[in-house]
């Protein structure tokens, strides 16, 4: 059982700002669990971590929307660990169509993911964050938690949620000791925003919009998961902190 090392929980871990967070924690001396529902790509995940020669990756492979699953999972990690000290819930998809052209299912899909996924491994993985003496939960929130734009109505309303959750769980887990946080990432280089970065439009208005003119790089903001992970933001709790290049400071006129 791996009790020497400090323990992270990654959903969506095996890409982007998920496996960006898994790297800071590894380099940061932690044993990590990263979770995702491609097992070839959690293996690929793996093997670029192991090549660090660190900490220990497990990887495995779950759907963050199955709530059974969850459950047996969190009991298959007493297995290999008697404690979490960090749960980051960075799973989350995206579909991109507007309220007329959107699926009563498309709309569910979107909220059990991002939103249901959040909660249930939060809820799951409570007992073991508790016997951290300091356990963190660190949720990936996102600009469209704040503000909107055509496209994204489910995707908004389940990162607003994920920001609520985030306080809410906050309050109530103040008597574990448990630290409860998100993150607002602006528009980052990842696979999610691939087309968005490819279409000359939509980063045209990326650059126009944003005042730092680049897009975030996904280590960006690992290190602002780490921070609120770490002893260094131990009395912040229940805010969901932008990085965002400064899009939510300006109205975005010349
Ligand atoms: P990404 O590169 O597409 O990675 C998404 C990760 O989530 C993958 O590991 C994916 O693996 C996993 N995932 C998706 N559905 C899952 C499920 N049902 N169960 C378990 N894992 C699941 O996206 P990203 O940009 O890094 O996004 C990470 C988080 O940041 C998301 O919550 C996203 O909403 C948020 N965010 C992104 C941006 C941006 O501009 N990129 C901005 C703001 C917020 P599988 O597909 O194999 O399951």
């Amino acid at each position: 059982m791996s009790n020497t090392k400090k323990f992270a929980v990654i959903t969506g871990g095996s890409k982007g700002i998920g496996l960006s967070c898994a790297k800071c924690f590894i380099l940061n001396d932690f044993d990590v669990c990263l979770i995702a529902r491609n097992q070839v790509e959690l293996e690929k995940a793996k093997a670029k971590l192991d090549e660090l020669h660190l900490g220990k990756v497990y990887i495995q492979s779950l759907d963050v929307s199955d709530s059974d699953k969850v459950l047996a999972f969190a009991k298959s990690l007493e297995e290999i660990t008697a404690k979490v000290d960090v749960l980051v819930n960075a799973a989350g998809i995206n579909i991109r169509k507007e309220v007329e052209n959107l699926s009563f299912l498309e709309w569910k899909k979107i909220l059990s993911i991002n939103l249901d996924g959040t909660f249930y491994m939060c809820k799951a993985l409570l007992n073991l964050l508790k016997n951290s003496s300091k356990g963190k939960v660190v949720n990936v929130s996102s600009l469209m938690a704040v503000v909107t734009r055509s496209g994204v109505a489910p995707y908004a309303a389940s990162k607003s949620g994920v920001s609520q959750l985030t306080k809410a769980l906050s309050v109530e887990w103040a008597k574990f000791n448990i630290n409860v946080n998100a993150v607002i990432p602006g528009f980052t280089l990842t696979e999610m925003a691939e087309d968005l970065v490819n279409d000359t439009k939509f980063n045209g208005f990326v650059m126009e919009r944003t005042p730092l003119k680049r897009w975030a790089q996904p280590d960006e903001i690992a290190d602002l998961v780490y921070f609120l992970a770490s002893e260094k933001s131990a009395y912040i709790t229940g805010v969901s902190i932008p990085i965002d290049g400064g899009i939510l400071a300006s109205i975005g006129w010349r």
